[in-house]
C-alpha cells in the first residue's frame, strides 16, 4: 500500500520506486482565463493569461511570452503560485494516504476504532485523522488588458503593451493599441450621456481624460517601438536606457517625436498630413494637465494665436475622436518605417 491511491480525482500513477504522477488542474479565473508567468528571469511584466480553449487547440508544443518571445512548453509558463497551489495539493493527497495507511495498518474500519482482544484483555484502537490541510486557490493579481490574436483567436490577457501572441508567436502589437484605443473610444461615446446626467463640469473632465488617454497610449506606443527597433538593430542594453532618459517624455510632443526618430533612426517617421492634425489636438492639453485647466495667461496668449489663425480651441468630441483615429494612424506609420523588415523569428 503505497502513500497514494492511484486513479481518482489527480489521476494518480504509481510509477513504482515511490514515484508518483499527479493531475492537478488549475482553476481559472472567474472570466474562464488562466495565469502565466515567462520562465525568462529577465522579463518584465512576464505575466499574462490566457483562456484555455480558445487559440492553438490540441497538442501545442511551444507557447510564447508576449513581452519578451521567449517559447517553451505550455507547461513550463506556470507561475509561482500556480506551482505553490500544486504542491499544497500534492500534500493534501499525501495526508489523505499517510490517514489510510495509519487505517489499514491496524485494521481501523471507517469507524476510526477497533476492539482487540476479549475476555481478560480488551484494548481498544481508535485514530482520529488529522483534518485536511486546506488549500488556497491561486491568487493572482487582477489585471485586465484582454486582446483576442487575429490569427489563432487566443483570447489573453496582459500588463502594459506587449507584443506577441502567447499560443502562435505572431507579432500582434497593433491589436494590442487597438485595443487600448478602443477603451478611450468607448468613454468617449458615453460623454454625451455624462453630460446630460452629471453635468457639463463631468463632461469636460471626461473629455480632457480621453485626450490625456490618447497621448499616454501615443507615447507608451513610441516608446515601446523605439526600444524594439533599438534592440534589432543590436544596440547595447546601456545605450537603449541612456536615450530613454535624455528622452523623458519627448513623445508626449509631435515635433518632438518627429526630431527625435529622425536623430535616432535618420528617418522622418511621421507624414506630414498626421503629424499637423496630430499637434493641434496634443497642444490643447497643456494648460490641462499642467495648470490643473486653470487657464493661464501663456495659454490665453497662445489661445489668441490660434483664434487669430483662425482655429477651434476648444476642445470636442470629434476632435478627440478624429485624435484617436491619427494616432492609430501615427502609430501604426511609426511601426512599419522603424520594425518593418522584421519578422518576429528575427527578434530574441
Ligand atoms: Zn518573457
Ligand atoms: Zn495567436
Amino acid at each position: 500500500m503505497g502513500l497514494f491511491k492511484e486513479g481518482g480525482e489527480h489521476q494518480i500513477q504509481d510509477l513504482g520506486n515511490d514515484q508518483y504522477n499527479l493531475t492537478i488542474s488549475i482553476p481559472a479565473d472567474e472570466s474562464g482565463r488562466m495565469a502565466r508567468e515567462c520562465p525568462s528571469q529577465e522579463c518584465s511584466p512576464g505575466y499574462f493569461k490566457v483562456t484555455p480553449g480558445t487559440g492553438v487547440i490540441g497538442g501545442q508544443a511551444l507557447a510564447y511570452c508576449p513581452y519578451c518571445r521567449h517559447e517553451a512548453e505550455p507547461s513550463d509558463f506556470a507561475t509561482q503560485e500556480q506551482i505553490r497551489y500544486a504542491k499544497d495539493m500534492a500534500l493534501r493527497e499525501a495526508h489523505k494516504g499517510v490517514n489510510d495507511m495509519v487505517r489499514n495498518t491496524f485494521g481501523l474500519g471507517s469507524s476510526g476504532r477497533k476492539k482487540l482482544g476479549g475476555g481478560f484483555l480488551s484494548m481498544e484502537i481508535s485514530y482520529k485523522p488529522g483534518s485536511l490541510p486546506y488549500v488556497h486557490r491561486p491568487f493572482e493579481d487582477e489585471v485586465r488588458r484582454d486582446v483576442i490574436c487575429p490569427h489563432c483567436t487566443l483570447d489573453q490577457t496582459v500588463f502594459g503593451l506587449a507584443t506577441w501572441c502567447a499560443d502562435c508567436g505572431e507579432d500582434i502589437f497593433m491589436t494590442h493599441i487597438e485595443a487600448e484605443l478602443a477603451v478611450t473610444r468607448l468613454m468617449l461615446e458615453d460623454v454625451e450621456r455624462r453630460q446630460d446626467q452629471l453635468g457639463k463640469r463631468v463632461a469636460a473632465k471626461d473629455l480632457e481624460n480621453c485626450l490625456e488617454d490618447v497621448v499616454s497610449i501615443y507615447e507608451a506606443a513610441i516608446r515601446a517601438i523605439v526600444r524594439r527597433a533599438m534592440i534589432i538593430r543590436g544596440d547595447s542594453s546601456e545605450l537603449i536606457e541612456t536615450t530613454f532618459k535624455k528622452l523623458g517624455n519627448a513623445f508626449q510632443n509631435i515635433d518632438r517625436t518627429q526630431k527625435e526618430l529622425n536623430s535616432l533612426f535618420g528617418k522622418n517617421a511621421l507624414n506630414e498630413d498626421v503629424l499637423e492634425k496630430l499637434k493641434s489636438a496634443f497642444e490643447k492639453r497643456h494648460p490641462i494637465t499642467h495648470n490643473l485647466g486653470v487657464i493661464d495667461r501663456k495659454y490665453m496668449e497662445r489661445t489668441k494665436e490660434l483664434e487669430q489663425e483662425g482655429r477651434e480651441i476648444r476642445l470636442s468630441a470629434e476632435e478627440i475622436s478624429q485624435a484617436l483615429f491619427d494616432a492609430k494612424t501615427a502609430i501604426s506609420d511609426i511601426y512599419e518605417k522603424l520594425i518593418k523588415g522584421y519578422s518576429g523569428q528575427d527578434f530574441a
